[in-house]
């Protein structure tokens, strides 16, 4: 972790009509660094994510990415969205394009890359998550958790300079939890900096430099894991952690 921020969330507000989504969110994320989000259903976490990728605009606050404010639209929006991978609970690959054609788009369309150094720098990520075997096959063909692979190194392709993870694993069937975690344990180490919102508390504990916990909308308290896990200071905390634990 090099201390350097990287994203930096400063009194975020954010109404869904009435309802209060995201109250007066304070949140910094250094380069390097792994931030594991965790809390209730509902909380909004989800929204976190989406409005760091500016899928979702916020009422208040700013949000900086790498020194710059979000652009609202436009080129500037392309780009920043394409330095910041993001990785869904539904897989979301093109069902008629093949694994490769899958990673190698984003670099071709987006970023102008010739299809040949595409489809090279594609077939070492495919490597790097365990699937190069599965390239000429469809998204159809894999199980849950090669699809949920491809649509990392999908994202890894772009060169992002952060990944987010919204539940990346709470689709899948138990058995292959694990081959996902495995990938994103071993991004966490090469230094990616990660935010990731999931209920595997495992990983949490092992990949996370800091826990963030969330509940109605506001980010109640964050801490190492070992803290967190060991001393939850708050009532919703231990709430929570009773449940899930
Ligand atoms: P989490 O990911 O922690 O489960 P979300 O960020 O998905 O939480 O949702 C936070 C709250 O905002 C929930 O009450 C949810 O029902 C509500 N919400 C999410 N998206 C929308 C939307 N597009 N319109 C209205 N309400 C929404
Ligand atoms: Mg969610």
């Amino acid at each position: 972790m090099t201390g350097e921020a990287l994203i930096v969330l400063e009194n975020v507000n954010k109404w869904f009509g009435p309802l209060h989504v995201l109250q007066d969110v304070d949140l910094s994320v250094a380069r390097g660094e792994v931030v594991v989000v965790i809390g209730p259903s509902g909380s909004g976490k989800s929204t976190l994510c989406r409005a760091i990728n500016r899928l979702e605009p916020i009422d208040s606050g700013s949000i900086t990415f790498d020194g710059r404010k979000l652009p609202a639209e436009g080129r500037a929006l392309a780009r920043l969205r394409s330095e910041v991978g993001m990785v869904f609970q539904s897989f979301n690959l093109f069902a008629h394009k093949t694994i490769l054609q899958n990673v190698m788009l984003g670099p071709v369309k987006v970023r102008g890359e010739k299809p040949a150094a595409a489809r090279e720098r594609a077939m070492s990520l495919l490597e790097r998550v365990g699937i190069a075997s599965q390239a000429d096959k469809f998204p159809a063909q894999l199980s849950g958790g090669q699809q949920q692979r491809v649509a990392i190194a999908r994202a890894l392709a772009m060169q992002p300079k952060a990944l987010l993870f919204d539940e990346p694993t709470s689709a899948l069937d138990p058995e292959m939890v694990g081959e996902v975690l495995d990938v994103m344990t071993s991004l966490a180490k090469d230094g990616m900096t990660m935010v990731v919102v999931t209920h595997e508390m495992g990983f949490a504990r092992h990949a996370a430099h800091r826990v963030v916990f969330m509940a109605d909308g506001q980010l109640v308290e964050q801490a190492s894991p070992a803290e967190f896990f060991a001393n939850p200071k708050s009532d919703r905390a231990k709430d929570f952690l009773s449940k899930i634990l």
